[in-house]
């Protein structure tokens, strides 16, 4: 399949488990239709089951679509992408980025931005409770732990910009000194902030999702890659149709959902400048007593050196595992550990960004240095997973310019689990004759040509 270093590539054939694969081997529909031939036609065709995929498919069903009218392609196993690889947060952005969202977006798209994020992590919890969705969804709160003065300079004026603009500020909480080092557990906190977030199996979610619809009647196509689209010859003046080519046969369609996510770019060319993949990393970690047991985190955390160079932890509630992300970037790190990142090769870990995130944690937390461990504590698993980097910083979802009945759901850089809970949603609503302001998503996520062409003129800052 897909060639390495190739932006518009296909997800590799290779690629390696994460730990919520590991955990998630008995799913029935792993494989589900693995050598079936596809369908002639299809009157919707979702191309992608990650949750942005699955979440799209359940939507439309909700929305009145036949479950039967719908096929899902999906080129590797069900929820093989970033949706089964991820660091398992559901951390809403409650002002840290609003300062660049304001310069890049303006103030009102900013505050939207930021609104929208803490509504996803109430319709995730929401969606879990109502439908008893087993995926060890956990509704805690987290802290931007700064872990620098830089940094804690930053996110108070972040927070001073967000609140002069009028932001929500009710459920964030400060911390400094003294208190900042005790509610965090953290020797060398600056300053801490504290609000409403979560965690979840990701996996687990998307596999539900996946299941509920399958269960319906909709059938899902694993190990089959939409390789190629073009415009069937059978189109009228009235519909445009779409034949979608994979390795088991052509689909003919009026409506193609694209939720391919950091692969958009494969069979929407005029993405490849405005959707790029990059490789992220996260680790599994096993406790030591200090933090097993009563002492185990009972909220999640973003370690923070600067806007862009930080760590996330998320300790699950069922087994005590530590879920670690690592930065996207890192001035410690090599440039060559920095390169492997622009892979969309999901098939390997890169040990420099490995030891680096542990060592971070173990400065943190010196409890959970390698010589305080005894065998069978600490690193378990090592993963990574390919993200879809917008140079917005936000995602695109509707229809694309010029393309009838082509619709898209995707960038969502690495910070998908706190958007698509409102843009899968959104984006149904809208294939299923919707106006944007149904959506209630911020308007700068709409996939217009005005912020194609606006993009291509380039963008003054990005948030992650
Ligand atoms: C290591 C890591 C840590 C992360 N941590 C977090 C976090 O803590 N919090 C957070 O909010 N987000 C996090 N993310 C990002 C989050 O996982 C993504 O934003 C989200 O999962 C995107 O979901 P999706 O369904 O759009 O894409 P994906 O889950 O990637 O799904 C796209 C699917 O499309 C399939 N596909 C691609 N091309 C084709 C094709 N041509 N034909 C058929 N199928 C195709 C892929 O195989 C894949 O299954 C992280 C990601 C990674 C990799």
């Amino acid at each position: 399949m897909g060639s390495l270093g190739n932006k518009s590539s296909l997800p590799v054939a290779n690629p390696g488990l994460s730990f919520w694969q590991q955990t998630t081997r008995s799913f029935p529909y792993l494989n589900v239709n693995r050598s079936e031939p596809v369908p002639k036609k299809s009157e919707y065709v979702v191309i992608g089951s990650g949750i942005s995929g699955a979440l799209t498919t359940f939507e439309l069903i909700e929305g009145g679509v036949s479950p039967e009218d719908i096929v899902i392609l999906e080129a590797r196993e069900a929820a093989s992408g970033a949706s089964s690889r991820n660091a398992g947060h559901v951390r809403p952005d409650a002002f840290r980025g609003f300062q660049v969202y304001q310069k890049v977006l303006g103030k009102e798209q900013a505050l939207k931005i930021i609104a929208n994020e803490k509504l996803v992590f109430e319709k995730v919890d929401e969606f879990v409770k109502k439908h008893n969705v087993e995926c060890d969804f956990n509704p805690t709160t987290t802290f931007d732990v700064c872990l620098t003065q830089e940094f804690a300079d930053f996110n108070a004026q972040s927070l001073k910009e967000y609140k002069e603009a009028g932001g929500d500020t009710g459920h964030i909480k400060f911390y400094e000194g003294k208190e900042a080092k005790q509610k965090t557990r953290i020797a060398q906190t600056v300053t801490a902030y504290e609000w409403p977030a979560g965690s979840s199996h990701p996996a687990k979610l998307a596999q539900w999702l996946l299941t509920q619809s399958i269960n319906k009647g909709s059938a899902l196509f694993t190990h089959c890659p939409a390789m190629s689209i073009k415009k069937s010859p059978r189109s009228s003046s009235e519909e445009t149709l779409w034949e979608v080519t994979t390795p088991r046969g052509t689909i003919t369609t009026s409506t193609i959902i694209h939720c391919t996510n950091a692969f958009a770019p494969h069979l929407l060319p005029q993405l490849a400048a405005f959707v790029t993949p990059n490789r992220a990393q996260a680790h599994a970690f096993v406790p030591p007593s200090a933090l097993n047991g009563a002492n185990v985190l009972p909220s999640t955390m973003s370690l923070r050196h600067s806007l862009k160079h930080f760590y996330s932890v998320a300790q699950r509630k069922p087994d005590g595992v530590i879920i670690l992300g690592a930065p996207r970037t890192n001035p410690n790190i090599s440039q060559a550990a920095l390169d492997s990142r622009l892979l969309p090769d999901d098939s390997a870990f890169n040990d420099e960004v490995r030891d680096d995130t542990l060592a971070n944690f173990a400065s943190c937390f010196p409890e959970c240095s390698p010589k305080q461990l005894n065998h069978g504590e600490g690193l378990w698993h090592s993963w990574t997973g390919i993200i879809a980097m917008t140079p917005d910083s936000v995602p695109f979802v509707g229809q694309l310019p010029d393309m009838q009945g082509q619709w898209v759901c995707a960038g969502f850089n690495g910070h998908g689990m706190a958007r698509i809970f409102t843009c899968a949603p959104g984006l149904a609503k809208l294939v299923l004759g919707g106006t944007w302001a149904d959506t209630g998503l911020p308007e700068c996520f709409e996939s217009t040509e005005a912020r194609l062409e606006g993009l291509s003129n380039g963008v003054a800052g990005s948030v992650f």
